[in-house]
């Protein structure tokens, strides 16, 4: 099409020079498209005030007329003008700074705008930008846009160029809602919004444009998130698992302990899908200690029963061996084989499990993202399953889900989200949710100490080593970093060895070798060391139920979320768990996490602060993760935009004329854009 605004380089744009048009390109504008959607951050107000409307030392605009010839004093270096000016009818002094050429244009009688500080007591403004109305006073009475910045490029060049940009193509800005949504949300045609959000008359003007503009941003997003999930959500070309409910059922039977009814529904939920000749893409999330692993045992056992082979990837080597001991376990009596795949095997044990893979052999295989490598071929492979998946980006996953001819996919998450939220970030995934703890289990008492208190702390290590209890000891770093003041694991565990003479201490760090860690992993979970100071090595997943208490070091280097998975670590049987975090935080963002933690033991209630504190890019780690970058709209704050998007969009792809419709030839071209953007869609 000719009139696509992003086809048109932004070199087409009167002085835009060779070196200016790279500064442009580092800012991402690459087409005139792409400067007029090159929206303002906040606005400079100029618009002119009462002095009744503001308060003392706020800024304010006001115009009026020079009552006296000004006055010019010099004090080193700075000049300072002062000038009496009528404000109607009151008379007040104007202040500037090194601005001593204005002195002879400040004429008895001509009139003045000024902005600035109100100081009140002393009827005086502290001039930042002045305007003479005879000169034309462009900025006066306006919002003015500020733009993000870089490079030589100025807040006045680029304000002026992207005012030469909506005056030359602003009539070509195309209209690409369908009229209807338009009509429904009462939003201001596109082609205004984009004029209004970069010189918005006054405040509500602003907002509407900007309203207009989130609803597409979000509109856009989740239509091809559906137009996505239509094309694969018919076809029933995914596996459909024969499961026998008795032979579940005696599984669960013979398990130690009884299913939570939360367990058992989402367990229902997962075999349902399993059992139907769709691919299954659900995301099972539940706090930490809620008992996931067992649940996708019972659905891997399913896939095994129906006569597949299963996958369960997780983000770290403890894990995997972790996961791999209690899976062996428990399958055992059912001659089902299991093996482990991780980066830290010999060659001849990697070529052995990938032969026995391929050959069918193997029934379950555990593993790192070693299990994605090229070499790693399954016979049959009817379920993957990703243990805290949001560690994974959509590309690794993907890469597991395509060893298998459309295998069921259950994705588990202990970072728990809102739904809508889910669905947005993950695309449009099935959601069971386990909400309930198993039997017996006590909040966490959580504590703040600061480092002075060290005593008590480990007077609480001794006290629940009587009891016959183990504690984790996280420390930040493994080694000495001149930056960072952190503790150190080697020195610590040394350390508490001179303090806790007579308890075995055990160090887990990153720099060990494979074979070290899993010793040092094996020992704690067997009880032969009582305390294990260790870096977040084993901040996800980690199981030793008999740990009763975690103490943090420096708790206030940890995000939230991080901070809930490493309390979750403990509370995982029927004793009272205890989390000591030891901080003393600089910043309030560290005192409210620390405040957050100690509030509440709830995983859904901690991720909706983490969400406010650190906002969702942030939250949700890298751009990997699948969270979508936004122009304008904000997850949190647009939620409900969001949802009511996510309605309209399923509305309209429902129907099959939109297909055809010129409404959705208008769309296509945006959503071209955006899919070349993003390098895969979302899977
Ligand atoms: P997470 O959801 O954090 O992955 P796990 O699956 O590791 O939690 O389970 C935590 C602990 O609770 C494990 O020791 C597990 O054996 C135990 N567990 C799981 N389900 C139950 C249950 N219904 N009753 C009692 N203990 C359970
Ligand atoms: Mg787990």
């Amino acid at each position: 099409m000719s009139m696509d605004l992003f086809a048109i380089p932004i070199e087409k744009l009167r002085g835009v020079s060779t070196q200016k048009s790279g500064e442009l390109h580092a800012l991402g504008v690459l087409s005139i498209g792409d400067l007029l959607e090159y929206y303002p951050f906040r606005y400079e107000d100029y618009r002119l005030r009462e002095f009744g409307e503001v308060k003392d030392g706020e800024k304010i605009t006001v115009q009026g007329t020079v009552a006296a010839p000004p006055s010019l004093q010099r004090y080193g270096r700075t000049a300072r003008l002062l000038c009496r000016i009528t404000v109607e009818g009151l008379l007040i002094t104007a202040v500037w700074f090194n601005r001593a050429f204005l002195k002879d244009q400040l004429t008895v009688g001509r009139d003045i705008i000024v902005t600035g500080k109100w100081d009140q007591r002393r009827r005086q403004i502290t001039v930042a930008d002045s305007e003479f109305p005879d000169r034309g006073a462009a900025k006066s009475g306006t919002l003015q846009p500020v733009y993000s910045v870089g490079g030589n490029i100025t807040q006045n060049w680029l304000r002026k160029k992207i005012d030469e940009a909506l005056t030359q193509y602003g009539a070509m800005i195309p209209e690409i809602l369908p009229a209807a949504i338009v009509h429904k949300h009462e939003l201001i045609p596109r082609r205004e919004a984009i004029l209004r959000i970069h010189h918005p008359e006054n405040t509500h003007e602003g907002q509407e444009a900007r309203r207009r503009m989130v609803y597409e941003e979000l509109f856009l997003f989740e239509l091809k998130l559906q137009a996505y999930r239509a094309a694969n959500r018919k076809q029933p070309d995914g596996i459909a698992h024969p499961i026998s409910g008795e032979e579940i059922r005696k599984f669960a039977m013979a398990l130690p302990f009884e299913l939570t009814d939360d367990q058992k529904q989402v367990i229902n939920e997962i075999t349902y899908d399993m059992k139907r000749p769709y691919a299954m893409n659900r995301l099972l999330q539940g706090d930490v200690g809620s008992g996931k692993t067992i649940v996708s045992a019972i659905a891997l056992y399913s896939s095994i029963r129906a006569g597949y082979q299963g996958a369960l990837m997780v983000p770290t080597e403890i894990l995997a061996e972790q996961h791999y001991r209690s899976l062996s376990k428990l399958f055992e009596p059912y001659g089902i084989q299991v093996a482990l795949l991780t980066g830290s095997l010999t060659d001849r044990k990697r070529r052995d499990i990938l032969a026995s893979l391929q050959m069918g052999l193997i029934d379950i295989v555990i593993g790192t993202h070693a299990l994605i490598q090229d070499d790693v071929i399954f016979r049959n492979l009817g379920l993957v399953v990703t243990d805290e998946q949001h560690r994974f980006g959509v590309n690794q996953r993907s890469v597991l889900r395509r060893k298998g001819l459309n295998p069921d996919v259950l994705s588990m998450t202990a970072t728990p989200i809102p739904r809508t939220l889910a669905i947005t970030v993950f695309g449009d995934m099935d959601v069971s949710t386990i909400k309930e703890r198993p039997k017996g289990r006590k909040p966490i008492k959580t504590y703040w100490v600061k480092q002075e208190k060290m005593d008590q702390v480990l007077g609480f290590i001794r006290r629940e080593a009587e009891l016959g209890h183990q504690a984790f000891f996280i420390c930040p770093l493994i080694e000495e970093s001149e930056k960072l003041d952190v503790q150190n694991a080697i020195d610590l565990h040394v350390q508490l060895g001179l303090a806790l003479p007579d308890l075995k201490i055990g160090l887990l760090h990153g720099r060990m070798s494979a074979a070290e860690k899993e010793q040092a992993m094996a020992e704690f979970a067997a009880g032969q060391t009582t305390v294990l100071v260790s870096t977040t090595v084993v901040e996800v997943g980690v199981d030793v139920p008999n740990a009763t208490l975690m103490i943090v070091m420096d708790a206030d280097r940890f995000g939230l979320s991080q901070l809930h998975q490493l309390r979750g670590r403990v509370g995982r049987s029927e004793f009272q768990s205890y989390c000591v975090l030891i901080a003393n935080p600089k910043s309030e963002n560290g005192q409210e996490r620390m405040k957050a933690m100690t509030d509440t033991d709830d995983g859904f209630e901690i991720a909706r602060r983490d969400l406010e504190l650190r906002g969702p890019g942030e939250f949700f780690g890298t751009k990997q993760s699948g969270v979508p970058e936004f122009r304008l709209a904000n997850l949190i704050e647009d939620f409900a935009v969001l949802e009511q998007a996510r309605d309209d969009a399923a509305e309209l792809t429902a129907l099959p004329e939109f297909w055809t419709s010129p409404a959705y030839d208008a769309l296509r071209e945006f959503l071209r854009r955006e899919a070349s953007l993003q390098a895969e869609p979302l899977d």
